[in-house]
């Protein structure tokens, strides 16, 4: 191990339990809640198995009242929960882990759809949601003293039932939008009994809850409370800095460990694109200078040279993570034996994030078999070794491409990379030059990494393979991994794309990246759902262009709410002057303007534009597939399979392209088509 990672490997007390280093996996949802805790085993037991100390359990629910269905979370409401948690806690713990529980009662934040019980609140005051704002539709009721006994009772039931399933550290949370976190928020509550006005009144129920949890635990674990500090640090206090520091002086050594957040969570989860690693330490540095007690924080740390630094500057005890660990979960081992160049760092594009907003598992762009350890049996550092000495040809070195080279040599087969261009990453490598795409390169340079320490592998730039090629060259097995093109395109009223062609002054992005010339002013009309129509155009708008831009949809980039982006880039166009008409579509083209019906009071109107930018569909580049399927006689050249992976065969986000390479790499030797292959699945996963 490198010395300047050593303090990384130090043992951190947490009460009565001992951490065995500070890599802290902190409370995070992985979209499998309840219904999957198998998958929800593996997928934590796989972090323990790669060396973090600490691994929680993401937000799980200790009553009915607190219910946040469709969201995945967890829920620990009777007894007849605990045997679902037993199988995380000892995935975790056959590894020397620490396990934790984050216990979670969301008051107004929390619709209770499905419960259909009242939401709960200090004083009746709604929360709004910022992932999914549709929901309240009641306003919640204001608890009285009966209801405040029964919170702290579920509080004591639940930790009765953490212990009883193992758990060591067992939080409180009082962060977000979440009932605790109400009573401290002077706009949430309006209380003037004895837990409202004054903050020493606001924190009495705070307080109340750690004190019966730790009484009730008795030693037995840890208790651990999370708590948002943004908005706390700028309320102004009467007898301290402001009321986070004067929150510190009162209950400051209550708990045994702090654990410090944001109050929403698309500020803490912002994606790479708009965050530095460490973005959170402003406010998280006032705190360890307040309480003796172990403080963990976040802040989309990725490199162990930064988890370092913050630990060194006394910001903090743990270096806490959840996407580090999601995109590797190997990261503590790799440091500790020296191999911090195989990390698989995190690029921030909040794929992981759209899976919870989804309900799904999550899913990790750098890291395709997280979500998949216990359905698929996979592995992210050891994937089965091979099963026949065959030798692949992979044609294409963008990510599905590059993908399925990392893994097949890792199982032990020869692999031939051929590549049109001079250089491998395919569309990365147009991407990460955009406006704070830069760390979207890390998923070229793991892989690159990978291969170029691999004796089998061999890699052929400037390479590109026409039928005959891929005949004469006598593979065993051969993939297509030729990516896609921007299509140019139009909508129709169905909203559904249909091709224009090629036209005088009007582009595809593809256009762009080949270095095509825009006049000052550029029209994009943008019908992609995800980033790259708000991403060229500030692109553009940096370059001295004047940008604006049409959209069908109500948002530009609309899907990027599911990857907490969606706010951030309309914050962006705004700053940078770009222009966005909404609920539009292109109707007509002309020479020099556009005709355009609005989707809602269905008014045509002309635009005029030098440069139209059409960032519409994308279509897969499956000739060479095509053609190579066609031919009878494959078996005469050797060729035992022929398979078109990624892009070429279905375009999507990177996530897409990367799992398709690895999909086809851990089972293209099983002979059987996608759709047949096995995956385990039960009722309860
Ligand atoms: P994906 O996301 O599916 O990996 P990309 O578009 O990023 O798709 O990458 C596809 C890569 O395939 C590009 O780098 C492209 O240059 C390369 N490519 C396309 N056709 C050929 C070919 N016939 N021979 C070699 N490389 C090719
Ligand atoms: Fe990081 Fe993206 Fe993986 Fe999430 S999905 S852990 S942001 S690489």
């Amino acid at each position: 191990m490198n010395e300047r990672y050593k303090i990384l490997f130090e043992p951190v007390k947490i009460g009565p339990v001992t951490a065995k280093n500070r890599f802290y996996q902190v409370p995070h949802a992985m979209g499998s809640g309840n219904d999957m805790p198998k998958t929800r085993a593996a997928q934590r037991g796989i972090k323990a198995e790669g060396g973090w100390g600490v691994i929680n359990t993401g937000y799980c629910s200790i009553h009915p009242s607190s219910d946040d269905r469709p969201l995945p979370f967890s829920r620990i409401w009777s007894d007849a929960d605990i045997p679902a948690h037993e199988l995380m806690v000892k995935a975790v713990h056959e590894h020397d882990a620490l396990a934790g529980i984050e216990l979670f009662h969301g008051g107004a934040y929390t619709p209770n759809r499905h419960s259909r019980l009242t939401s709960l609140s200090p004083s009746g005051i709604q929360q709004r949601p910022p992932e999914l704002d549709t929901m309240q539709i009641t306003s919640p009721k204001v608890m009285d003293s009966q209801d405040i006994k029964n919170l702290i009772q579920w509080h004591v039931d639940a930790t009765k039932r953490a212990l009883k399933a193992g758990f060591d550290v067992i939080y409180c949370y009082a962060g977000m939008g979440f009932l605790p976190y109400h009573f401290l928020h002077p706009d949430f509550n309006k209380r003037t009994d004895g837990y409202g006005g004054s903050l020493k009144n606001r924190a009495r129920l705070i307080s109340e809850i750690i004190s019966s949890m730790k009484e009730t635990v008795d030693g037995k674990a840890a208790i651990a409370v999370r708590i948002s500090t943004d908005e706390l640090l700028g309320f102004k206090s009467d007898n301290a800095e402001s009321e986070a520091h004067e929150l510190f002086e009162l209950i400051g050594e209550l708990p045994d460990l702090w654990d410090l957040k944001l109050s929403e969570w698309a500020k803490e989860c912002p994606s790479g694109r708009f965050a530095e690693s460490g973005h959170m330490r402003p406010y998280n540095s006032f705190a360890k200078e307040l309480t003796s007690k172990p403080v963990v924080g976040v802040g989309w740390f990725t490199s162990p040279d930064v988890m370092v630094k913050q630990i060194s500057d006394g910001v903090l005890d743990f270096v806490g993570a959840a996407r580090a660990s999601i995109a590797d979960p190997f990261l503590p081992n790799k440091i500790l034996e020296g191999r911090e160049d195989e990390i698989r760092e995190c690029i921030g594009c909040n794929i992981c994030a759209s899976c919870y907003n989804g309900g799904i598992p999550v899913r990790c762009t750098q890291n395709p078999t997280m979500g998949e350890e216990w359905r698929r049996g996979w592995h992210p550092e050891k994937p089965k070794t091979k099963s026949t000495d065959s030798n692949i040809l992979v044609i294409g070195g963008g990510p599905a491409g590059l993908e399925t080279a990392t893994t097949l040599s890792k199982r032990g087969y020869r692999v031939t990379i051929a590549e049109k261009e001079d250089r491998l990453g395919g569309r990365i490598n147009h991407e990460s030059i955009l406006p704070g795409m830069s760390s979207y390169q890390r998923v070229v340079d793991y892989r690159y990494n990978q291969i170029s320490q691999s004796e089998l592998v061999e890699t052929f730039l400037g390479n590109e393979l026409k039928k005959e090629d891929v005949l004469d060259l006598g593979f065993d097995h051969v993939v297509t991994a030729t990516g896609s093109k921007w299509n140019p395109s139009l909508l129709n009223e169905k909203l559904t794309p249909f091709n224009i062609g090629k036209m005088p002054n009007v582009l595809t992005p593809d256009d762009i990246f080949n270095g095509a010339e825009t006049k000052d002013e550029v029209l994009i009309y943008d019908f992609d759902y995800y980033y790259m129509g708000g991403l060229l155009a500030e692109h553009l708008t940096n370059q001295g262009k004047k940008v604006s831009i049409i959209s069908p949809f109500p948002s530009v980039s609309p899907w990027s709410f599911m990857s907490n982006e969606v706010n951030e880039i309309a914050l962006r166009l705004h700053e940078k002057n770009i222009k966005t008409n909404k609920e539009e579509i292109i109707q007509i083209i002309e020479k020099d303007h556009v005709v355009t019906k609005n989707l809602v009071s269905h008014q045509t109107r002309e635009t005029n534009y030098e440069t139209l930018l059409i960032v519409g569909n994308r279509v897969p580049q499956r000739g060479l597939f095509d053609e190579l399927i066609s031919e009878e006689n494959l078996s005469d050249h050797g060729i035992k399979s022929i398979n078109n992976i990624g892009d070429s065969n279905a375009p999507g986000a990177v996530v897409h392209a990367i799992y398709s390479g690895h999909l086809y790499a851990n089972t293209f030797d099983e002979g059987a088509e996608e759709s047949d292959l096995k995956f385990e699945y039960a009722t309860i996963q």
